[in-house]
């Protein structure tokens, strides 16, 4: 086989992801790979917490936390704490967790008492009393355990986007990918529609075999020149315009991230340790800019504050292909679902993996795009029916935004059938199986999120439990927690241990 060019379009998070694994995988003797971006244009600079899935691309490249975490800020995340997302009594706020191993002990009981209070029995089933994490969460404890406590926590991090971007780009170099600083100024395409090179404004060319595009929401390759179809997810999810505004670090790190409901979208709240990421996700058909900046200054108390915020707006939605002619998409320029549940590198990550697979296994031919945008394309809609349930179960009706969101009828047959299926009180797990939903959410996160939501028979519907209903003693579970925790290290503690001479 002939030596292959490929060259990748964007040097942002993904450009740079894209970048190490191809170079790690792929022989410098069969592939070249050349990245072109233009540090004039910049990177998008948002996109400061991940899912564990970052844990495990790291681990895959073997670079250590104790290599990247310092130079980027890095924090540890547990999960997400979602707070007045829903107005029930005893149901404000709950946390979505990474999973632990030790919580295969409590799980089952949750599971149980949330089946209980599903069918109207009155026993406790709110989700945050059964999971490590949220205890950890709650006590700023780190997701590392002593070495004599052999049980593994899923966890994830925080970071700077932009330092995150620069430890990836000395990584990529050093594995020997070709870096080239300039902006593109114009795509060429052979005859059949093929890209065949970029003209840069240098007015060097740069031609290829293969190209990613990581040009971000321009989408310059994907969308500008091979005009593949982008399909907006504006009918369900309404959020299109961010405000970002950083406030000083935390003393005593957060663990986790917290998402607050506000008037018209929500507001994160990201630790690093050089600062706190905050901003509002806001849809810019009930709430406008100004309106949009005072919220969140109010929320952060910070109206008096000089502090200048930064403004974006978000397309949101997918392509209808990610590979398409000799040009994969990956990133912000394939899609993007907003940033609640903080799953867009997780998506960068798996169509990284599988394009790399797909592409090796059909020698390096076009012969799995098929079946690949078909997994992608379904790894994308996953995720979007979880998050337009955050919405749709919302229980506030203090705005028209809230209102609406709760009255929106646009969402996928898979979302309903998950739907009828809790409230109908059937086995939701099974339903999950039987749809053969991908791995991004599994029962435990649906349960965790109907049951945080408080999406149980209420009021006159409530009997009390019967002696034989109440099978687990709530104490007992406390009790086991909280033994388990005390082999976790505050989290400060555990990132200083990150720079600690070995
Ligand atoms: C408000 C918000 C919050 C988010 N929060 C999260 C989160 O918590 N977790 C998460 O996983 N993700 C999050 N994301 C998504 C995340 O920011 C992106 O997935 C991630 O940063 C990757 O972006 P990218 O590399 O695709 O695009 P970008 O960072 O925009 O990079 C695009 C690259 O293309 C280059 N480029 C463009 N045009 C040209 C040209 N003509 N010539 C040369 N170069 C060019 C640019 O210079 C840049 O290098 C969030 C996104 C938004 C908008």
């Amino acid at each position: 086989m002939k030596k292959q060019q490929v060259v990748i379009f964007g040097g942002g998070t993904a450009g740079w992801m894209a970048a190490n694994a191809m170079a790690s995988k792929w022989s410098k003797e069969k592939i070249d790979i050349t990245l072109i971006e233009s540090s004039e244009i910049g990177i998008i600079g948002v996109g400061e917490g991940s899912t564990p899935r970052l844990k495990q691309f790291f681990d895959t490249l073997g670079i250590a936390e104790s290599e990247w975490m310092p130079r980027c800020n890095a924090s540890y995340k547990n999960g997400i704490s979602f707070i007045d997302w829903s107005h029930k009594p005893g149901f404000e706020s709950y946390f979505h967790p990474f999973i632990s191993y030790t919580d295969r002990k409590t799980q089952s009981a949750f599971f149980y008492n949330s089946f209980a209070r599903r069918k109207g029995f009155d026993v406790h089933a709110h989700p945050n009393r059964y999971f490590l994490t949220a205890y950890l969460s709650e006590k700023k404890l780190g997701p590392i355990p002593d070495y004599n406590f052999p049980f593994e926590v899923d966890y994830g991090y925080h970071f700077d986007s932009h330092l995150l971007g620069n430890f990836l780009r000395e990584a990529a170099i050093k594995r020997g990918v070709r870096h080239i600083d300039a902006r593109v100024t114009q795509v060429k395409q052979h005859e059949n529609g093929d890209i065949a090179g970029l003209e840069l404004e240098t007015s060097a060319y740069v031609n290829g075999d293969f190209f990613v595009d990581c040009s971000g929401f321009r989408g310059e390759l994907i969308q500008n020149t091979l005009k593949v179809p982008f399909i907006s997810f504006d009918n369900n999810l309404f959020n299109d315009a961010a405000v970002v505004l950083p406030t000083p670090a935390q003393e005593q790190l957060n663990s986790q991230t917290l998402s607050t409901a506000l008037k018209a979208g929500w507001a994160w709240n990201i630790p690093l340790q050089n600062r706190t990421g905050n901003g509002y996700v806001y849809s810019s058909s009930f709430c406008d800019k100004d309106q949009a900046e005072k919220e969140l200054r109010t929320h952060l108390g910070l109206l008096d504050s000089e502090e200048e915020a930064r403004h974006l707006r978000l397309k949101v939605g997918r392509v209808a292909h990610h590979w398409y002619r000799n040009c994969v998409a990956i990133g912000l320029s394939q899609g993007f679902i907003e940033p609640l549940e903080a799953t867009a590198l997780n998506l960068v990550a798996n169509t990284i993996d599988d394009f790399i697979h797909s592409y090796e296994a059909g020698e390096f031919s076009n012969k799995h795009q098929a079946a690949f945008n078909q997994r992608v394309n379904s790894g994308f809609e996953t995720i979007r029916d979880y998050i337009v349930a955050h919405y749709i179960l919302n229980s506030r009706s203090d705005t028209d935004y809230w209102r609406a969101n709760g009255e929106n009828k646009n969402i996928s047959e898979s979302l309903k059938a998950i739907l009828h299926c809790w409230y109908s009180g059937l086995n939701l797990g099974q339903e999950i199986e039987k749809q053969k939903i991908p791995t991004s959410y599994t029962a435990v996160s649906w349960y965790c999120l109907f049951s945080g939501y408080g999406i149980y028979p209420e009021g006159q519907q409530l009997q009390a439990a019967t002696a034989d209903v109440k099978r687990f003693n709530l104490a007992d579970i406390d009790d086991f927690i909280k033994r388990c925790s005390a082999n976790f290290k505050p989290h400060n503690e555990l990132l200083e241990e990150l720079t600690a001479p070995h």
